[in-house]
């Protein structure tokens, strides 16, 4: 292509020099010609300047003239010749170099002809070279595509040969897939008879588990109830309301002197006996139990844990703290936050008991605090501390007892708990300015329902634990008291005393039982009758300035012991809870007597003292 470009430029460049030349030849002759005859004109004139001459030799002077301006004319002439002659000298140099020119481009021409013909001549030759090139190509491609052909070809044999072979599998295959649908129609009727079969078993296998179950059920309650009834026995055992004593440690706040000399000791063979000192005279009380200073919060404990967890099977529980302010109670009942009491531990215990038994039953723990100030029940819990609760009859007829607004709280964990004594905390250190005075005359409920599903049975069980830090029991003289200080002892000595009397009447199995007497006994009917549990634990200061205060504990909790009398002498045997019977061995210290306390159990007398069987050493009241 390159060299065919190539070429017709050559070609295009040969043709304009070759007009060129054809127009510079036409010129130069044109140029000639023009010459020539002006060569023949000048010749032609010639004759009549000769015969001027002629006819000047002839003429006069006239004529002399007429020659010599012929001559100066000639002159001329003869200069315009020899220019005339420089001019044709030139042309005709110039038409020689004309020609010379046009030989070199004639021989320009020649090269570019030749250049032509040569770049022809390759072009040709390439082009063969390529034809060649070409037909090789094919050739190559062909002979390929031969090969290739001849394997598909090989192929196509193999594969008509496999398509012969398959043929008989696919035969044995139809009939394998006959039988198969033929099988298959038969299938349901083969499983609906397995089916059935299966089921058969299924249902006798169902009916043994069940039997099995139901025996195992019935054998799972006997045991629970007799668990219970053990568990009963060996509370009955004890007794259903157990005593027992805890004495704090002088401390510092006891100060020093004749006053704060220790009266209390202890029978080093008996930890139930307890020996007072009471002016001068040894006083000694037998109790359920009695703790000595040396005691921890969680000996103490120990001693309360089997009511508890009875808690968890149902039953309702009662732990009062008792005693004159100072002497320990809420120490053993809040305790302190390196040394928690039996409210906090007590709860702790529920929450692992629980979680023991977390497999077959369900349990939920809420917790109430309330207290009773002047006989008015307040929530420790609630929004509004100020409100008075009322204690209400369930309307449903079961003849338990609730009430409506207390706040019940549901606690998990410890962590609970805390947040819960610190609410009732807050909630009671807002409302009183003198907290330390106001809590030692009012109680402190801490109440705890354990609620309980059993997941086999759906057995329900509810238990309650009232945790009672009870007022100050110290009697107030009437000298010293007015005002709404009396009020205070007044209702303090009432609600305790009606304590003391439903606790009384509970043991002596009375038909009645003075619930109403007070707000305490009220509402914790449901916990102290029936099959409940009851534990009084009586504080009391060692020193020697509260021994008449100690003394008095000690006979309440003499009195309140559970102690099993025969029927017969069961009646005879009890004491009342009228305040006469202090005012007998205390008159120094009478308590004012308000109308509510005039309630005796009936057929009590105040003339015989309680307990008097297990009594070791009788009270010098
Ligand atoms: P109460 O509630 O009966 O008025 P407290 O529980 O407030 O009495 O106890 C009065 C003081 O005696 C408190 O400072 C308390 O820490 C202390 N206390 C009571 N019991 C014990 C004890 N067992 N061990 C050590 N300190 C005690
Ligand atoms: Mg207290």
């Amino acid at each position: 292509q390159q060299k065919t470009d190539r070429l017709a430029e050559v070609e295009l460049r040969l043709k304009d020099c070759l007009a060129e030349k054809a127009q510079e030849e036409e010129r130069l002759s044109r140029r000639l010609r023009d010459s020539h005859e002006t060569i023949a004109s000048l010749r032609a004139q010639s004759p009549p300047i000769k015969y001027v001459i002629r006819t000047v030799e002839v003429e006069s002077s006239k004529t002399k003239q007429a020659l010599s301006e012929s001559q100066a004319r000639n002159q001329h002439l003869q200069e315009q010749v020899a220019m005339q002659r420089q001019v044709l000298k030139e042309m005709e140099q110039q038409l020689q170099s004309s020609h010379q020119l046009t030989a070199q481009l004639r021989a320009q021409i020649a090269m570019y002809e030749s250049e032509l013909e040569r770049a022809h001549g390759q072009m040709l030759e390439e082009m063969q070279s390529l034809e060649e090139d070409k037909n090789r190509a094919i050739e190559e491609a062909f002979a390929r595509a031969q090969v290739e052909m001849k394997a598909v070809h090989e192929n196509l044999a193999g594969v008509r040969t496999n398509l012969l072979t398959l043929q008989p599998a696919l035969r044995t295959l139809t009939s394998d897939y006959n039988g198969l649908k033929r099988q298959v129609r038969g299938f349901p009727l083969l499983l609906q008879e397995a089916l059935k079969s299966v089921k058969a078993e299924i249902g006798q296998a169902i009916e043994e588990v069940n039997s099995n179950n139901q025996e195992l059920l019935r054998k799972y309650r006997r045991e629970l109830q007799l668990r219970k009834k053990c568990h009963n026995e060996l509370v009955r055992l004890k007794g259903n309301i157990r005593v027992i004593a805890r004495v704090r440690p002088v401390t510092k706040e006891d100060g020093e002197g004749p006053d704060a000399t220790n009266a209390v000791t202890f029978d080093a063979d008996d930890d139930s006996i307890i020996h007072l000192l009471h002016k001068g005279k040894p006083v000694s009380f037998e109790l359920d139990k009695v703790f000595s200073p040396r005691a921890s919060q969680q000996d103490v404990f120990q001693e309360v844990q089997a009511l508890i967890t009875s808690c968890i099977d149902g039953f309702n529980v009662c732990i009062f703290a008792y005693g004159q302010t100072g002497a320990g109670k809420t120490y053993t009942m809040e305790g302190t936050p390196e040394n928690p009491g039996i409210n906090q531990r007590a709860l702790q215990l529920l929450f692992s008991e629980v979680q023991e038994k977390a497999s077959d039953w369900e349990y939920t723990i809420t917790v109430s605090a309330a207290e009773i100030y002047n006989e008015v029940l307040r929530d420790l819990l609630g929004q509004e501390p100020q409100e008075k609760l009322e204690i209400r009859l369930c309307p449903d007829g079961s003849g338990q007892l609730y009430v409506p607004g207390l706040t019940e709280f549901q606690v998990q964990s410890v962590d609970d708990i805390n947040k819960v004594f610190e609410f009732g905390h807050t909630n009671r250190t807002t409302e009183f300015t003198n907290l330390n005075e106001h809590s030692s005359r009012s109680h402190a409920l801490l109440i705890v329902t354990v609620r309980g599903v059993d997941c086999s049975t759906g057995l329900r069980t509810t238990g309650k634990l009232n945790l009672v830090d009870l007022a100050g029991s110290e009697r107030v003289g009437k000298s010293g008291a007015e005002g709404s200080r009396l009020r205070e002892a007044q209702h303090i000595n009432k609600s305790l005393s009606a304590l003391g009397d439903v606790i009384a009447a509970l043991r002596s199995r009375q038909g009645h039982v003075p619930f109403r007497n007070s707000k305490l006994t009220y509402l914790l009917q449901d916990s102290l009758s029936g099959d409940s549990k009851t534990l009084m634990v009586v504080q009391v200061s060692p020193v020697e300035k509260n021994t008449s205060e100690t003394l008095y504990s000690l006979k309440f909790a003499e009195r309140v012991r559970s102690v099993e009398l025969g029927p017969g002498s069961r009646r005879a045997e009890l004491g009342s809870w009228s305040s006469q019977e202090h005012l007998e061995w205390e008159p120094a210290c009478q308590t004012p007597q308000p109308s509510a306390r005039a309630h005796s159990a009936p057929g009590s007398g105040t003339t015989s003292r309680p307990g008097s069987i297990r009594r070791k050493l009788q009270p010098l009241a």
